[in-house]
C-alpha cells in the first residue's frame, strides 16, 4: 500500500485535468510580457485578491522576498510574527538582498495584538533606531497549526498602519483556507494588506507557483526585483495554466482538507501521551505535541508503518490534510498513530 502523506500539502500532485490544461496552455514569452495564459492567471489572482495588479513568481518565498522588497528599503524594518515563515524560513532573504531587517513580535497563535506592533513602531525622530516601514502578516498562520486571522485582527493591523503610514504585506501562502474557513472571499481578507502573496503549490495542487498581487505601482517594482533575482521567465503559461485551472477547481474543495484535519485532531486527542489544542485546528494543519516521546523516533515509527509526518522541534508533530488524502486515509492515519503509541 502506498504510504499516506501527511508531511505537508506540497506533496500534492496534479490533478489530470490540470495537467490537460497545461497541456493545451497557450504560450509566449513572459518577459516580453507576452504569454496569454500567464497575463489571465496574472488578471485573475488580481481581481480575486481585489488588487489592481499581480505578478506570478516560482515560489511563496520568491513572492513575500519581492513584496517586502517592494515596499520597504534598505536600513528599515518590517515587522513580522516571530514563527512566521518569512522570519524562520526564507533564509534571511529580505536582510540578504535587500538590507531589511525584521522584527519578530510574539503573537497570540499567529496573530499578531494591534497594540504589539503599536509599540514595536520606531520613532521617526531618534537616528539611532531604524525606520518602520511595513508590517507582515501570516494567514493561514503555518507553525501556529493552520490559524486564521479574524477579520476583525486583520482590520485593527490595517487600522494601525494607516495611522503609522505603513504598508502591510500578507504573507497569504494559505489565505484560500483562510477564505473557505470563514466563507468570506479571499478580497475580504486581503483587504487589510496592500500586497499578498498566495501559493498555487500547496493545496490547490499546482506543480509550481505562487502570485503576488498588490497596486500597480508595487507590482511594477516587484517585476524589477523578480528580473534581478532571476525570475524573469519564458513560457510561463505551461505553469500558469495550472493555476487558472486551480483557482477554478481547487479552492472549494479545501473544505474536505478541513473536515479531515479535524476528524484526525479529535481522534488523536483521544490517544493517550498526546496533547493537543482543538482550538487551533481550524484549517488543513494538525499540530500535536508528544508528553513522553520523541516526535522524530515516533515519525520514524509511523513511517515504518505507512505514515508519514513531520517532526518540530522538542516535542511536536505536524500532519496535513490535502487533495489526495480521503476520510479512509484518516482513519488508518488514527490507527497509525494509536498503535506506534502503545507499542
Ligand atoms: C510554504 C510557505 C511559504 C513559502 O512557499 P514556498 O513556495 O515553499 O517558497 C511562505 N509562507 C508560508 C506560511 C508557507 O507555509
Amino acid at each position: 500500500m502506498a504510504p499516506i502523506d501527511l508531511r505537508s500539502d506540497t506533496v500534492t500532485l496534479p490533478p489530470p485535468d490540470m495537467r490537460r490544461a497545461m497541456a493545451a496552455a497557450e504560450l509566449g514569452d513572459d518577459v516580453f510580457g507576452e504569454d496569454p495564459t500567464v497575463n489571465r492567471l496574472e488578471q485573475r489572482a488580481a481581481r480575486l485578491t481585489g488588487k489592481e495588479a499581480a505578478v506570478m513568481v516560482a515560489s511563496g518565498t520568491m513572492g513575500n522576498l519581492l513584496g517586502i522588497l517592494s515596499i520597504a528599503r534598505s536600513g528599515q524594518e518590517v515587522i513580522t510574527e516571530a514563527g512566521s515563515h518569512v522570519f524562520m524560513s526564507e533564509g534571511g532573504g529580505a536582510a540578504t538582498l535587500g538590507g531589511i531587517q525584521l522584527r519578530p513580535l510574539v503573537s497570540d497563535h499567529g496573530v499578531l495584538h494591534p497594540d504589539a506592533v503599536v509599540a514595536a513602531i520606531r520613532p521617526t525622530d531618534d537616528i539611532h533606531q531604524p525606520l518602520t516601514a511595513a508590517i507582515c502578516v501570516e494567514d493561514t498562520h503555518n507553525r501556529a497549526g493552520g490559524v486564521v486571522w479574524p477579520l476583525e485582527a486583520l482590520a485593527a493591523i490595517r487600522r494601525v498602519a494607516d495611522e503609522h503610514g505603513l504598508a502591510v504585506h500578507m504573507d497569504g501562502a494559505r489565505v484560500f483556507n483562510a477564505a473557505v474557513a470563514l466563507g468570506r472571499p479571499v478580497a475580504e481578507i486581503a483587504a487589510a494588506a496592500d500586497t499578498v502573496t498566495f501559493c498555487l503549490s500547496k493545496g490547490l495542487a499546482c506543480p509550481v507557483g505562487s502570485v503576488l498581487c498588490g497596486s500597480a505601482e508595487v507590482i511594477a517594482r516587484a517585476r524589477r526585483w523578480r528580473k534581478m533575482v532571476g525570475g524573469g521567465w519564458r513560457q510561463a503559461g505551461i505553469l500558469a495554466a495550472a493555476g487558472l485551472w486551480a483557482l477554478e477547481h481547487m479552492i472549494e474543495r479545501l473544505a474536505e482538507d478541513h473536515a479531515n484535519a479535524q476528524t484526525l485532531a479529535e481522534g488523536l486527542a483521544e490517544l493517550p501521551g498526546i496533547e493537543i489544542d482543538l482550538g487551533t485546528v481550524q484549517t488543513n494543519i494538525v499540530r500535536f505535541r508528544l508528553l513522553d516521546r520523541d516526535p522524530r523516533a515516533f515519525v520514524a515509527d509511523c513511517r515504518t508503518r505507512g505514515l508519514l509526518g513531520g517532526a518540530q522541534g522538542a516535542a511536536g508533530v505536524r500532519f496535513v490534510t490535502h487533495y489526495g488524502i480521503e476520510a479512509t486515509d484518516v482513519q488508518r492515519a488514527l490507527e497509525v498513530c494509536s498503535d506506534v503509541l502503545a507499542a
